[in-house]
């Protein structure tokens, strides 16, 4: 049997790792130069780092274990780390709860409200209710109007935008449920990192793939999936079809649209309802210390970034070669202007925001500057996703679907893309032996 697998992200690379190993053939369609896609990293001053800002949390068991099974398990670190939030015109610490009892843009008794929303979500078990209201008016049933005005509500408008009040109780409530389980016993964040970066696990898995009869096809952007008789035949790259047994398709489902336009009609609706945001990253290589946070979220939507992440306080520089690393990290429809400014130009427009947050700061600090950006970022999921979300098994014959907007009711990340891309594979396996026994 010959399986195509369209997108040479974690999810596509996880899905033919397990279809190899079976002894399945299977070959991998990559649109850009290298394997990894969100995961992919850059060169920097003599070392890789991650394009888009990176760490996991201790609950990412199946990165985990395949970092183990890789022969890489030595690599992973875990450390604490320090999350502020800039609102009221200054940093704030959030990290444990003695910074949130001391969190002063909120009286005592909202304080309390705040704090517990980082402890409670972990006892929620039946999360499908929260699929009826928005996160909005969860939170603000949780811990009040004035928490969600200061802290919840901006982050939210940021991140979104005019999404924000769509995003369903069940995405937050996963979030909380992350953050707030990845604790020490001192109730600080514990993050994980591959020591030298995550580039080892995607070059690794490549190697694997490889030893295990996989063809990796790179610059080969799948231009068409063939649908013939209700029926997936092959695909077309390069204007070359290739006849295929099989396709796993690992792209967002508007990019799926694109290359297959003969998707039964109210399946192709379905799928053109699952929103995503694109997202632009700066990385500013500076040469000293921006603050002493690694996670500063900015609760103030005058800004046009949400998150400022400092990887030097969260890695050591020695590993960058004494530059100190910072990305600015904006969410946005794929229409917005910043998602096609160069790195310079973004920087200009950041420039007189970075001044307000952090007053120190100049330009004459910045050593280089680079930006990455990408289409199908994070899907929306608004509320009643289960209605929506795309099942592994299209209608379409032998075509199969795993990607972003497939997990659910977690949300993206790396190690659900490594779990889906194992699940879909499992899943085509185990129907290919179901129909073997009854053969
Ligand atoms: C800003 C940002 C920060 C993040 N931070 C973290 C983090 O800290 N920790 C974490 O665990 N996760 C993080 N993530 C999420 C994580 O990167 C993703 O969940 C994961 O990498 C998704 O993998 P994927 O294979 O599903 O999708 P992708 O990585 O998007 O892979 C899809 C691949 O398909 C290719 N492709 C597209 N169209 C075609 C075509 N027509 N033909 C062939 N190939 C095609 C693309 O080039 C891409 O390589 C972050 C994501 C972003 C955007």
């Amino acid at each position: 049997m010959k399986v195509a697998i369209i997108g040479g992200g974690l999810t596509g690379m996880s899905a033919a790792h397990v279809l190899s190993k079976r002894g399945v053939e299977c070959t991998i369609f990559e649109r850009d130069g290298a394997l990894g896609g969100l995961a992919a990293s850059f060169d920097i001053n003599g070392a890789r780092l991650e394009k888009f800002y990176r760490h996991l949390f201790t609950s990412d068991t199946a990165i985990v274990d395949l970092i183990e099974e890789l022969g890489l398990g030595d690599k992973m670190e875990w450390k604490a780390s320090v999350t502020s939030l800039y609102t009221h015109g200054r940093v704030y610490r959030l990290s444990t709860p003695v910074d949130v009892l001391r969190f002063s843009p909120l009286g005592f008794f909202d304080r309390i409200r705040l704090g517990m929303l980082a402890i409670w979500p972990r006892f929620i078990r039946d999360w499908k209710p929260l699929e009826e209201i928005t996160a909005r008016e969860w939170l603000i049933r949780m811990a009040g109007q004035r928490v969600y005005d200061v802290v919840w509500g901006p982050l939210m408008r940021a991140k979104f935008g005019s999404y924000a009040d769509q995003v369903a109780a069940v995405w937050f409530w996963n979030k909380l449920k992350l953050r707030g389980g990845s604790r020490s016993k001192e109730q600080s964040e514990q993050l994980g990192y591959m020591r030298d970066g995550f580039w080892q696990l995607i070059e690794k898995l490549e190697e694997r793939l490889r030893g295990q009869g996989v063809e990796i096809r790179l610059s080969s952007p799948v231009e068409r999936i063939r649908i013939e008789g209700g029926q997936t035949v092959g695909v077309v790259t390069q204007g070359k079809f290739i006849p295929f047994d099989r396709v796993v398709v690992t792209v967002a489902p508007e990019a799926l649209l694109e290359i297959a336009p003969d998707l039964p009609e109210e399946y192709a609706e379905r799928l053109g309802k699952i929103e995503y945001l694109a997202n632009i990253c700066l990385v500013m290589v500076l040469n000293r210390n921006l603050s002493s946070t690694y996670w500063l979220n900015i609760g103030d939507t005058d800004i046009p970034f949400v998150a400022v992440i400092e990887h030097t306080n969260f890695r050591p520089k020695s590993e960058y070669g004494g530059h100190h690393l910072v990305y600015l990290s904006r969410y946005m429809a794929a229409d917005d202007p910043y998602y096609a400014m160069t790195p310079q130009e973004l920087f200009r427009a950041y420039l007189p925001h970075l001044q307000n947050v952090f007053p120190e700061f100049s330009a004459d600090w910045v050593e280089a500057l680079y930006a990455w950006g990408e289409r199908y970022t994070q899907p929306v999921i608004a509320r009643h996703y289960s209605d929506l979300r795309p099942s592994l098994r299209t209608p379409v014959v032998n075509l199969w679907l795993s990607c972003m907007a497939s997990i659910y009711p977690e949300d993206r990340g790396m190690n659900y893309a490594v779990a889906y891309g194992q699940r879909v594979a499992e899943e085509m396996l185990s129907v290919l032996e179901d129909r073997s026994r009854d053969d």
